[in-house]
C-alpha cells in the first residue's frame, strides 16, 4: 500500500525537496493533496506532474489564476486559509507533512491531529506556539508526531530501540550559522544579504535569517521539548559548525546517541515519511575522510541574545513562547524588508515579551489573542525605529 500523502506548503524549500523523495519513490508514496501559499505557477506545476486529488492556494486572490493554470487538468481547486485547514481531514490522506512557515501551520495541524492523520512535522512553530495543547490532542488522538526537523529527527533516530529508557538530556547541536564568532559590534551592522548566507544548509529565507540570529535553536529547544516530553533543562546546545553530528541522546547510564550524516533535509523528509523503514537512497555518502575534523563549541549567549530569550520564554512557558515566536515572525520580516538592522531584531521581542500580558495556562483561544497582540505591538516598535 502507498502512503498518501498531504504537503501542506509544496512550493516552499521542505515541499519542493519532499516532492523530490516521492519522485525518487513511486512505489511508496502518493501525493493526496498539496497547498502554497501564493506561488501558483510551481504549484500548477507540481499538480501536472504528482497529480493530486486536490490543490489549495491559500491566497484568495490567486484562485482564478490557479483554475487558469490547471486547465481541464482532474483536480480539485479550493482557496483560503480555512480551506488549507479543512482539505486535511479528507479520509484518502494518510500522512500531513506541515511544511508552510511559521504561525500559519498551527491550525491545519490540529486539525489534521482531530482528525487522525500522521503528522510529519517540519512547522517547528506549531509545537513553540502551542506544543502542549497539540501534544494532548495527539495523545487523545493517538496521532504520531514524526519530526522532519534535522536535530530532532537525529533524536528521534537514536530513542528507536529505546522503549522506555529515560532520558538524561539530549544535545542540539547548531551550525552557528553565517555569523558564528561574530560579536555584538559585527552585528550590529550585519546585512540581509549576509544574513542570508547560510554555510551549510538550504533553507527558505524566514529559517535562514533565524539561523543567523541563533532564534532557530531556541525554537527548536521549545520544539524538542514538547515533542520528547522534556524539562527545560535536559536541552543543551552546542555549536557544530560542519553539521554532521545532527543531534544526540545521552541516557541515563550516561551512553551517549548521535546520529550523523551529510547536511540534506531530503534524508530526515524520508525517514519521517518513510517510518519505520529505512529506504534505499542514492545521495551522497558522508566519509570521515573528507571531515578530518569534527567541532564543538559552546553557544555566545552573549551577541546571539535571541537564543537567550528563547531559553528564557521555554522556562517562562505558558503564552511566553507564543509572544517570543509572533514578535520574531514580524522582525524578521521587517528585516527582510530592511526596516529594521540585525540586532533591533532582538529589541522588538525583548520588548513584547515585556509588554504583552502573560497567561501561565492558555487555551488556544488565548494563544490566537496573544499572537495577534503581539504582531500588532510589534509593528508599532518597528514603525517607532
Ligand atoms: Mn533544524
Amino acid at each position: 500500500m502507498k502512503k498518501r500523502i498531504a504537503i501542506l506548503g509544496s512550493t516552499g524549500s521542505i515541499g519542493t525537496q519532499a516532492l523530490e523523495v516521492v519522485r525518487e519513490n513511486p512505489d511508496r508514496f502518493e501525493v493526496e493533496v498539496l497547498t502554497a501559499y501564493n506561488n501558483v505557477e510551481l504549484l500548477s506545476t507540481q499538480a501536472k506532474e504528482f497529480h493530486p486529488n486536490t490543490v489549495v492556494i491559500a491566497n484568495e486572490s490567486k484562485y482564478d489564476e490557479l483554475c487558469a493554470a490547471l486547465g481541464d487538468l482532474p483536480v480539485k481547486i479550493y482557496a483560503g486559509n480555512e480551506a488549507v485547514s479543512q482539505i486535511v481531514e479528507m479520509d484518502t490522506i494518510d500522512i500531513v507533512l506541515t511544511a508552510m512557515v511559521g504561525y500559519s501551520g498551527l491550525l491545519p495541524t490540529i486539525n489534521a491531529i482531530k482528525s487522525g492523520k500522521t503528522i510529519a512535522l517540519a512547522n517547528k512553530e506549531t509545537l513553540v506556539v502551542a506544543g502542549e495543547i497539540i501534544q494532548k490532542l495527539a495523545l487523545q488522538h493517538k496521532v504520531s508526531i514524526y519530526p522532519v526537523d534535522s536535530e530532532h529527527s537525529a533524536i528521534f533516530q537514536c530513542l528507536v530501540g529505546e522503549g522506555q529508557n529515560a532520558i538524561e538530556k539530549i544535545i542540539l547541536t547548531a551550525s552557528g550559522g553565517p555569523f558564528r564568532g561574530k560579536n555584538l559590534d559585527f552585528l550590529k551592522s550585519a546585512t540581509k544579504e549576509n544574513a542570508l548566507k547560510h554555510p551549510n544548509w538550504d533553507m527558505g529565507a524566514k529559517i535562514t535569517i533565524d539561523s543567523a540570529t541563533m532564534m532557530n535553536k531556541g525554537l527548536e529547544a521549545i520544539e524538542a521539548r514538547w515533542l520528547f516530553g522534556l524539562n527545560p533543562n535536559q536541552i543543551e546546545v552546542v555549536v557544530h559548525p560542519q553539521s554532521i553530528v545532527h543531534s544526540a541522546v545521552q541516557f541515563q547510564d550516561g551512553s551517549m546517541k548521535a546520529q550523523m550524516g551529510l547536511p540534506d533535509m531530503k534524508l530526515p523528509i524520508l525517514y519521517a515519511l518513510g517510518f519505520p523503514d529505512r529506504i534505499k537512497t542514492n545521495f551522497p555518502r558522508f566519509s570521515f575522510w573528507d571531515y578530518p575534523e569534527l567541532t564543538f563549541e559552546k553557544p555566545d549567549l552573549k551577541s546571539f541574545k535571541n537564543l537567550a530569550l528563547a531559553f528564557d520564554a521555554m522556562d517562562k512557558c505558558g503564552n511566553m513562547p507564543c509572544i517570543l515566536n509572533a514578535a520574531n515572525e514580524i522582525a524578521v520580516e521587517a528585516f527582510l524588508k530592511d526596516k529594521i538592522g540585525f540586532c533591533e531584531m532582538t529589541d522588538v521581542i525583548e520588548q513584547s515579551m515585556q509588554k504583552i500580558a502573560y497567561i501561565k495556562h492558555p487555551e488556544l483561544d488565548d494563544l490566537i489573542k496573544t499572537d495577534k497582540e503581539t504582531r500588532e505591538f510589534s509593528k508599532i516598535i518597528i514603525n517607532k525605529k
